[in-house]
């Protein structure tokens, strides 16, 4: 199973709307400027392809990735699917 089906597996609902169609797996700091966070837990959101280009539309280019906010709610949240997928992860190498 790849990295972002098995997100999409553990959260299949959009993490702004609660859509349950169309699901990505966001990037919180895009990709380009940290490719070492490709797979991290902690820097994904699953997100409806709605909110993602909305997201993106917003994000795109100004917001340093460091000066954005990591509600606690949310880091827990994080924390906990990190460790369902770092338990999981066995199976797929
Ligand atoms: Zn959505």
């Amino acid at each position: 199973m790849t990295f972002s089906k098995r997100l999409r597996r553990l959260q299949p609902w959009c993490s702004k709307c609660g859509s349950v169609n169309d699901l990505t797996v966001d990037h919180i700091i895009p990709v380009v400027h940290r490719p070492d966070l490709e797979f991290d837990v902690s820097n994904c959101d699953v997100l409806c392809r709605s909110c993602n280009g909305r997201k993106d539309a917003l994000t795109r280019g100004d917001t340093p990735p460091d000066a954005r906010p990591h509600p606690s709610a949310k880091a827990q949240k994080l924390l906990h699917l990190q460790m369902i997928v770092n338990k999981d992860a066995g199976d797929a190498s």
